[in-house]
Parts: structure tokens; C-alpha cells; sequence
């Protein structure tokens, strides 16, 4: 029996990791369960899995979370607040973890894992960007494998040799392709672009996700942060990453060697696929996912990305070109930027004009930073982000 650590639980990839975790009750058991302030769906999802520990992460819902667990007679201890998640993540009874927590939030359960010599499943894009090669070192010294969920990563994953070493250029690769579905926007004129809603932005067309990734996906900015999660995960230059929008979002993503052969992992648009493969890898996995019938999808278009129209995806090709911190730097702006666009602080123009000031402000220290000057980084950015974010009414605020 195989114990799971879900960090997230309660998000889009948490409730797809527990629907597989639920269709193999033989082989695994969800030990530990986290959410940030959902505790009704935490509450259900306790009574249904029976972990030994959860963890809801706003402290001040604690008390009556414990209580309901009590009454309802559950073995569950039950944690309170962020900095407790690295304990949930380092769990004994937990040989795998999920790390499906959204933002730079779930860094500190990411890297706990990945020195704890866990299976680490990795969704959190944010904290490889923001800390890859911390993520990766510490693994490498525990003897932790990581396996990235991010459906693009893990098409590239299973389109690599099998004896391929994350953070390392894998022999024979000339290219990586990510496909991108384009979102909710692909064919919106640039001026139609200015004041989308957030309604619309978490609309995608093809996958179903939480908010703050629905809304990188309707700036492409979620193809910029998986370019530098690809160029971490697979060593390779940025140069040789190549995006490509394909709106059928049944390419997950392609290898190309150099004798020519093109290598791409196909099916259909649920994280349910890329979660089972990486629960059972080596092996494979019965997953729930409706199968790919091929003459339904009867085509598959390719199209360039128009940097034009979708400015975030260049912030971050630069960031990636830039290097040291600039990563971070993007990502922790785009966080800001994106919740006060969710909270209508901030036009959906607006978020890319703030990344671009932050960024463009920046003074790098350059070199490699370690942890600390990430996180200082990190803090930084925030805080000039939010800056140049006034508030909703003010003439100061950014309405582009
Ligand atoms: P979501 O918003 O649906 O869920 C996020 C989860 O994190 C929730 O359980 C929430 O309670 C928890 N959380 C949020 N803020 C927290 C905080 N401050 N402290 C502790 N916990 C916190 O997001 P999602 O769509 O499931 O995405 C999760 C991660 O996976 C993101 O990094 C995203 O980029 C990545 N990802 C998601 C998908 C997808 O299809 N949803 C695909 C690829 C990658
Ligand atoms: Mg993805």
C-alpha cells in the first residue's frame, strides 16, 4: 500500500488526484490532505479518505474544523497554517507526494518533499520557477524522484528515455515543443483584449482549472512559466523550447531527436492521465479518462503564438533569457497581478503592463541566488507589484 500526501486537495488537480486515488483503493491511501480555506470540501474529503493528518492552512478556521473531525469520530489530526505544510510533506507514511498547491504557497511543502526522498508529483509550476534548481538539488541529495504533472512536462517525461535525469540535457534531443491550447482568447482582437473579464478569462475552452492558472492561460503567461519550468526540468536552453499553440489540446507536447523523429504524447484534455502515469510509473495505471477517439478529433491544427497580442509569454521568455532571479521576479508579480485581476483591481491589460514595470525596474544582482535571495526576491517584486496597482477608482490605477 502506497501512502499519499495530496497538498492541495482541495484545488482542480488535488480532486483529479483523489478521483484516481479513489478507483485504486488496493494500492494507494491518502495519508495527509491540505487545503487553504475550503474546509467544508476538506471536511468531506476527510470522511471519505480517513487520512491520518490534514492541514487547512487559514489558522483562524482551525477550531471548528477539529471540532466537526471530533464529532464526526475521524482518526484525522488536523493542522493549522501555512508553515506546518512542510511536516505534512515530510509525513513517514507518505511515499508519494502531490504538489498541487497554487503560487509560491506550496515552495515550502515542495522543497520539504524533495529533501525527504519522497515520489514528488509536481503540479506546482510557481515553485520551479521561483526555486527550481533548490527543488532539484535537494532531490538529487535525498535520492527523491520528481515526476512533473503539468500535462506538457509529462508528455515530454514519457516521450524521453527511460533512463533520462531530470535538470540534465537528455542525449540525442534537438527540440522540445510545448503545445499550447492558446485559451479562451486565441482569436480575440487586440482591443477586445484590453477589458476582458474574469468570467471570461477562467473560461477555457479544453481544460478545466483553478482561477489563477485558468487566468495564466488566458495571458499565455502560463506557457511563459512552463518554458522555464521545461528549460529547469530538461536542461535545455530556451532557445531550444519551442511553443506551439494547437487549440485541440490533444498534443500534449513533443520531443524531437536529432535523426528527425518527432515523439508526442496524445489523449484527452484530463489531468487525470498525467496524475496516474506519474502514480504508476514505471508501470501504468487505469485513470477514469475517457479514452481518445482520433476520428472525433478528426484534426489538429498548429499556429504560432502572437507575441503581439499575448505580451506575457515574451516577459517571459526574457525572464528565461535573463536568468538568476528574473524568474521569480516574473512569477511573484504575475501572482499579484493576476489576483487583482480576479478581484477587479486591474484590467486584464494591467497584468502584463505590471510585470513589465517590475521587471523593467529591476536591478539583478546576477549569478546563480540561492534560496534566501529568492525568497527576498520574491518579497520584493510583491511589493513593487502591488504598488503599481492602486486601488479600484483611483486615478493612479492602471487602466490600459
Ligand atoms: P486550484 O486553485 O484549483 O487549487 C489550489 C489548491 O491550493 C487548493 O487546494 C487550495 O486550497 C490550495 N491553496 C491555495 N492557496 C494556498 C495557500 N496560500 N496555502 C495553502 N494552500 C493553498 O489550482 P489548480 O488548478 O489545482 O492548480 C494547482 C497547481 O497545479 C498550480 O500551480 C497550477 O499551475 C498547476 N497546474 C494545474 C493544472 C490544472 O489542470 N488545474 C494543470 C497543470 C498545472
Ligand atoms: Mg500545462
Amino acid at each position: 500500500m502506497i501512502g499519499v500526501a495530496v497538498l492541495g486537495s482541495t484545488g482542480s488537480i488535488g480532486e483529479s488526484t483523489l478521483d484516481v486515488l479513489r478507483q485504486h483503493p488496493d494500492r494507494f491511501r491518502a495519508v495527509a490532505l491540505t487545503a487553504h480555506r475550503n474546509a467544508e470540501r476538506l471536511f468531506a474529503q476527510c470522511v471519505e479518505f480517513r487520512p491520518e493528518v490534514a492541514l487547512i492552512a487559514d489558522a483562524s478556521l482551525h477550531a471548528a474544523l477539529a471540532a466537526r473531525l471530533r464529532a464526526a469520530g475521524l482518526p484525522t489530526k488536523l493542522l493549522a497554517g501555512g508553515d506546518e505544510l512542510p511536516a505534512i510533506a515530510a509525513l513517514p507514511s507518505a511515499d508519494y507526494v502531490m504538489a498541487a498547491i497554487v503560487g509560491a504557497a506550496g515552495l515550502n511543502s515542495t522543497l520539504a518533499a524533495a529533501g525527504a526522498g519522497k515520489r514528488l508529483l509536481i503540479a506546482n509550476k510557481e515553485a520551479l520557477v521561483m526555486a527550481g534548481r533548490q527543488v532539484l538539488a535537494a532531490a538529487r541529495q535525498s535520492g527523491a524522484t520528481i515526476i512533473p504533472i503539468d500535462s506538457e512536462h509529462n508528455a515530454v517525461f514519457q516521450c524521453l528515455p527511460s533512463a533520462t535525469v531530470l535538470g540534465a540535457e537528455p542525449p540525442g534531443v534537438r527540440r522540445v515543443m510545448l503545445t499550447a491550447s492558446g485559451g479562451p482568447f486565441r482569436s480575440w482582437s487586440a482591443s477586445a483584449l484590453q477589458n476582458a473579464t474574469p468570467e471570461q478569462a477562467c473560461a477555457h475552452p479544453t481544460w478545466n482549472m483553478g482561477r489563477k492558472i485558468s487566468v495564466d492561460s488566458a495571458t499565455l503567461m502560463n506557457k511563459g512559466l512552463e518554458l522555464i519550468e521545461a528549460q529547469l526540468l530538461f536542461g535545455l536552453p530556451v532557445e531550444r523550447i519551442e511553443v506551439v499553440i494547437h487549440p485541440q489540446s490533444v498534443v500534449h507536447s513533443l520531443v524531437e531527436y536529432i535523426d528527425g523523429s518527432v515523439l508526442a504524447q496524445l489523449g484527452s484534455p484530463d489531468m487525470r492521465t498525467p496524475i496516474a502515469q506519474a502514480l504508476a510509473w514505471p508501470q501504468r495505471l487505469a485513470s477514469g479518462v475517457q479514452f481518445l477517439d482520433l476520428l472525433q478529433v478528426a484534426r489538429l491544427d498548429f499556429e504560432p503564438p502572437d507575441l503581439g497580442r499575448f505580451p506575457c509569454l515574451g516577459l517571459a521568455i526574457a525572464a528565461a533569457r535573463a536568468g538568476a532571479e528574473m524568474p521569480a521576479v516574473l512569477s511573484a508579480a504575475n501572482e499579484v497581478a493576476v489576483e487583482a485581476f480576479l478581484e477587479g483591481r486591474l484590467n486584464f491589460a494591467g497584468i502584463e503592463q505590471v510585470i513589465g514595470d517590475v521587471m523593467n525596474g529591476w536591478l539583478s544582482t546576477g549569478g546563480t541566488p540561492g534560496l534566501e535571495a529568492v525568497l527576498a526576491a520574491d518579497a520584493r517584486a510583491r511589493a513593487l507589484a502591488a504598488e503599481r496597482i492602486a486601488p479600484a477608482n483611483s486615478p493612479r490605477s492602471i487602466r490600459a
